[in-house]
């Protein structure tokens, strides 16, 4: 698309509200190799867009519970698994406006990664609404746990 270019060959995932109406994308690169080498993030967002909750739809379909974590396929993978799942790309991205966004959840499952980014993601949360509470991860992130031991190794550490 137009103001695209530069995106070409990453993967390209998309933010839609409730409706399913997109309002970003983001984009992944899908290699392996240093991404600041080859000019560019391992992320990347268009410019001006910051702060998205991801997967917003679930804040609509989810009953009680609520699941947050910090990777759109970290949320894509639970979503899988059943849970509802919305994602706060980077440790920073929780901004104000998101406390209101989980109002009225009973238990809001808080999934960072395990080093210090993510017990800080976790810390603003759970500062935030007295409904959360951090899951411990302890093989890498939601991603790497879900490849290392399954869909169970993660219900496992909710149950
Ligand atoms: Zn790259």
């Amino acid at each position: 698309m137009p103001g695209h270019d530069r995106f070409r060959g990453f993967l390209a995932i998309p933010y839609l509200d409730h409706r399913d109406q997109p309002l970003a994308l983001r984009f992944r690169c899908l290699a392996e190799h240093d991404h600041r080498a080859g000019g560019h993030g391992k992320y990347m967002s268009e410019t001006g867009d910051t702060g998205r909750m991801f997967n917003v739809r679930a804040v609509h379909q989810a009953g009680d519970v609520i699941h947050v974590c910090e990777g759109e396929l970290d949320a894509i993978i639970l979503a899988k698994l059943g849970l509802h799942a919305v994602a706060l790309p980077g440790a920073l991205a929780w901004q104000p406006r998101h406390r209101r966004m989980l109002a009225g959840f009973s238990r809001v499952w808080v999934w960072g990664d395990p080093d210090d980014a993510g017990a800080d993601f976790i810390a603003r949360i759970v500062r935030a609404h007295r409904a959360a509470k951090g899951v411990r991860l302890r093989h890498g992130d939601v991603t790497d746990t879900y490849l290392h031991g399954g869909g169970n190794a993660l219900l496992a550490l909710i149950a």
